[in-house]
């Protein structure tokens, strides 16, 4: 944290509310990472009529910039010296510049939300893009869209007005842009055949997580590429079918990230490195998850490095590692394939529920979880994983677990001919019941044990005995 002193610059939120904002996380880690003297404070305003006073102060204060957060986005608009042409288009301004005699207003959320999508590689003018929803994020989507030069643009929302005024806004200001209004019951109807599509509505927000704005398979069948701007939870519905369905997806972490880290660059007039990005990103991340779970629960694949990289993070952490399939072993006084052999699968699993709803029972601690490579398939066991603690999804390739298995005989689910086609098929048909089970996915594609347990670590914030050690 920054040693305050004469010349420490102050920046700030304000909103209401603004005790849940994650933006002090992002801009005092980035202030740390770049060795800028700069402190980020939340400050509570508490009604629409104190907004011209606390811009007014704010300046008199000296402060360098401010974001604005809801409910304040359009009331802060007529207290600005200045307004950037995007943002006044948007119709929403979250990040105040300090310019001579008040502030500039900026709208950071389109640019984070284009910089969350180039970050993963994606050339947004290339795609037909559909926007689900019609209010502030997905006005501040539209006008990404403009800005990258996308060429077709649908828009669905639940009330089809709101899409059809959002439709003529954008129009206005990029009038190539060919753009389509539709009601979100005409999802399947989208005039493309391969999209990325936007996902900008509440539905699937914490605490409603079973929700998803779409349902049509039609329309998952042309998702190759989705973003949903919702990152609590990380893994939505909305995402688990595009995945379903062979498409790739991003939560909105990337957004929520880039949108503070544009504030930041207007304030200080520097680039963030892709360091301290990653830094912000991890602590970001972190809280997320922190105080929700104090155990890890490693999920995948069978040869996604459950075991390897279990022992590797407890090696880092000082915590234990339990094996459950070691433990069903202990427990029948028989091998795995034994147990196949003599109960079948549904025997197998029915040991795997019970020991899960035991450890559910004793309620422990800092505890690292390796479990079966397909605990995940029943709804039953993913609800007491999530009860055990945070669920983390070892993602791999079928092509790395045939590398990585060989001729391993002692999974019995992978015994005979024709193993390649086994496991391809037992992958695509587990899929979506990881991803149901995952608060958090990670690549074990790449990087060795000990570097997958660092980014779990770095994501997770589960600190365990050693680290806590370390913290005192
Ligand atoms: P908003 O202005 O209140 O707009 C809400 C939108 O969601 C409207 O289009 C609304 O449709 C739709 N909607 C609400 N409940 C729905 C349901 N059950 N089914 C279908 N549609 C539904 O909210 P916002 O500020 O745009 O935020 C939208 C989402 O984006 C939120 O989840 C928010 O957390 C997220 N967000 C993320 C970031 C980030 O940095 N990652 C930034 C901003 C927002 P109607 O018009 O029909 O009511």
């Amino acid at each position: 944290m920054t040693e305050i002193d004469g010349r420490t610059r102050l920046c700030g939120l304000i909103g209401d509310p603004v005790e849940h904002t994650f933006s002090p996380a992002i801009h005092n880690t980035v202030a740390e990472q770049t060795g800028e003297n700069l402190v980020y404070v939340p400050f509570h305003v508490k009604s629409r009529e104190d907004i011209p006073a606390a811009v007014q102060g704010a300046y008199a204060l000296n402060i360098l910039g401010l974001n604005v957060t809801v409910p304040y986005k359009q009331a802060v608009i007529p207290c600005l010296k200045e307004v950037d042409p995007v943002a006044e288009a948007i119709g929403a301004v979250n990040t105040l510049v300090r310019i001579d005699g008040g502030y500039r207003g900026y709208n950071t959320d389109y640019k984070g939300l284009r910089r969350a999508l180039e970050a993963q590689g994606v050339i947004i003018w290339k795609h037909d893009v559909v926007i689900i929803g019609a209010g502030g994020a997905a006005r501040a989507a539209g006008f990404m869209c403009g800005e990258a030069g996308v060429k077709r643009l649908v828009i669905l929302n639940r009330t089809v007005e709101k899409a059809q005024a959002l439709a003529q806004d954008i129009q206005k200001l990029f009038p190539a842009m060919e753009i389509t209004a539709l009601p979100l019951s005409q999802a399947g109807r989208i005039p493309f055949a391969k999209c990325l599509a936007i996902q900008c509505t509440k539905a699937g927000l914490f605490p409603n997580t079973e929700e998803t704005p779409v349902t049509s398979a039609l329309f998952f069948q042309k998702c190759e590429l989705a973003y949903d701007c919702i990152y609590n939870p990380e893994e939505t519905l909305f995402l688990r079918k595009v995945r379903q369905y062979g498409g790739t997806g991003w939560c909105g972490i990337g957004m929520l990230l880039y949108q503070g880290i544009e504030a930041y660059e207007l304030w200080t007039g520097k680039r963030v490195s892709k360091d301290a990005a990653e830094r912000a990103r991890n602590v970001l991340s972190s809280f997320l998850h922190a105080g929700k779970k104090k155990n890890l629960v490693l999920v995948g694949f069978m040869g996604s490095g459950k075991t390897t990289v279990g022992k590797a993070l407890a090696r880092q952490t000082g915590c234990p590692l339990f094996d459950c399939d070691e433990e069903i072993v202990k427990q029948s006084g028989k091998k795995i394939t034994e147990i196949f052999q003599t109960e079948g699968e549904g025997g197998f699993r029915r040991r795997e529920t019970a020991l899960l709803q035991e450890l559910c029972r004793r309620k422990e601690e800092g505890v690292i979880y390796s479990t079966g490579g397909g605990v995940v398939m029943s709804p039953e066991n993913r609800q007491y994983l999530k009860e055990l603690g945070t669920v983390v999804l070892l993602d791999i390739t079928a092509e790395t677990v045939i590398q990585r298995l060989g001729r391993d005989s002692t999974r019995p689910l992978l015994q005979g001919p024709d193993r390649v086609k086994k496991v391809r098929t037992l992958l695509v048909r587990r899929q979506d019941a990881y991803h149901q089970a995952a608060d958090l996915t990670i690549d074990a594609g790449k990087g060795t044990p000990d570097e997958i347990a660092e980014e779990i670590i770095k994501r997770t914030g589960f600190a365990g005995e050693k680290r806590r050690g370390q913290q005192k």
